[in-house]
């Protein structure tokens, strides 16, 4: 079986992962949902797409009676995803949604519970979890290389450039960078680590307030820390470019990875030398496991369901509650 997806939001990522579906044999592009016609006739015409399979905002509803769509992909600003994905569980189909998958832990509680009412999965697009080096620094963790795990550095970041982006707008992005790029080091530490945190700690600092409004981080730094005794010391940024860098530390060796969660290569090394897991396109091996996971119920090593998300967006909350109060966040 084929899994046949539907892409909402035909904006920057969506035209990527559509591009990356060409390569896959176990999912196809079979759908759009899209506000803006002449880009559902491009997409028409460069994927194949008939006109049945073509909805908007106002009408995907009725994807309910569309035998040919089994799941819909959720690729717009992070302030939609919550009433997207609850309108597409109760139309019937699987839903897959982008990081971050909700504004708060709340809203992603509402959204897991929405999908297992409807009886559909929910899985949201984390793709590292499939990144061949990732995992085997993840393999090696778990096989005692690294010793006990001691401490993480997740950096990440970029210099973020036009102004009137959603992406600086907090009503659409529900935040500023750690929304967007801290929660690949949040979401990092918890795979590299192989714990979830227990508290938090949290400063913000803005040098350009001018470009980034109140409700919008543009620097955040945050410590983690861990039941089995780690610590992570992490930092979020929309001021600093090519910022995307892993380190992770046990009694024995390291892992390090620089790049480590952007489009790839990924490049790495450990303690016992270079990592050289080959490189293929990030959403196109997410795309072929994501098919496994929702026509055959395969379990990939590291969760990427909706419950996964909500781990994350608590930590969130805690980061912005700790950097608000200047105090230590229990989770
Ligand atoms: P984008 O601005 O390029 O595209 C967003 C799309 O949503 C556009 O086509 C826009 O027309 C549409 N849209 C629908 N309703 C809108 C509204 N009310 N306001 C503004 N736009 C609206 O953004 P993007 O980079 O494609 O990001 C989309 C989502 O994908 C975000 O949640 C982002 O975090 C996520 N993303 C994930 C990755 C990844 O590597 N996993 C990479 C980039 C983006």
């Amino acid at each position: 079986p084929v899994l046949r997806v539907a892409i909402m939001g035909l904006g920057g990522y969506g035209s990527r992962v559509a591009e990356a579906m060409k390569a896959c044999t176990k999912a196809v592009l079979a759908g759009v949902i899209s506000g803006t016609p002449s880009k559902i006739k491009n997409w028409q015409a460069k994927y194949n797409i008939p006109e049945k399979n073509c909805y908007s905002y106002e009408n995907f509803d009725a994807i309910k009676n569309n035998p040919d769509i089994d799941a819909v992909y959720v690729i717009t600003p992070n302030a939609l995803h919550h009433d997207q994905v609850i309108r597409v569980a109760k139309a019937g189909k699987h839903v897959i949604c982008e990081k971050p998958m909700a504004l708060n832990a709340k809203e992603g509680e509402e959204m897991v519970d929405a999908c297992k009412k409807a009886n559909v999965k929910l899985l949201v697009g984390y793709r590292m979890h499939f990144e061949p080096k990732t995992l085997e620094v993840i393999r090696m963790r778990n096989s005692g290389e690294f010793g006990k795990i001691m401490f993480f550095q997740g950096q990440c970041g970029f210099n973020i450039g036009d102004p009137n982006q959603w992406r600086l707008n907090k009503q659409l992005a529900g935040g500023g960078s750690l929304m967007d790029i801290g929660i690949y080091a949040i979401n990092g530490s918890r795979y590299m680590v192989g714990e979830d945190p227990i508290w938090v700690t949290a400063q913000e600092t803005k040098t350009q307030p001018e470009r980034f409004k109140e409700g919008v981080d543009e620097t955040v730094q945050f410590q983690l820390g861990f039941p089995g005794g780690a610590i992570a010391s992490c930092l979020s940024t929309y001021a600093m470019n090519h910022l995307d860098r892993f380190f992770l530390t046990g009694e024995k060796g390291f892992a390090e990875l620089q790049p480590s969660t952007g489009y790839g290569p990924i490049k790495g090394r450990t303690h016992k030398g270079e990592l050289t897991q080959p490189h293929s396109t990030h959403q196109t091996i997410q795309m072929e496991e994501m098919a496994d996971i929702i026509l055959s119920g395969k379990s990939p090593v590291v969760p990427v369901n909706g419950e996964e998300a909500v781990k994350d967006l608590k930590i969130i909350d805690a980061i912005y509650l700790a950097a608000k109060t200047g105090k230590r966040v229990t989770i």
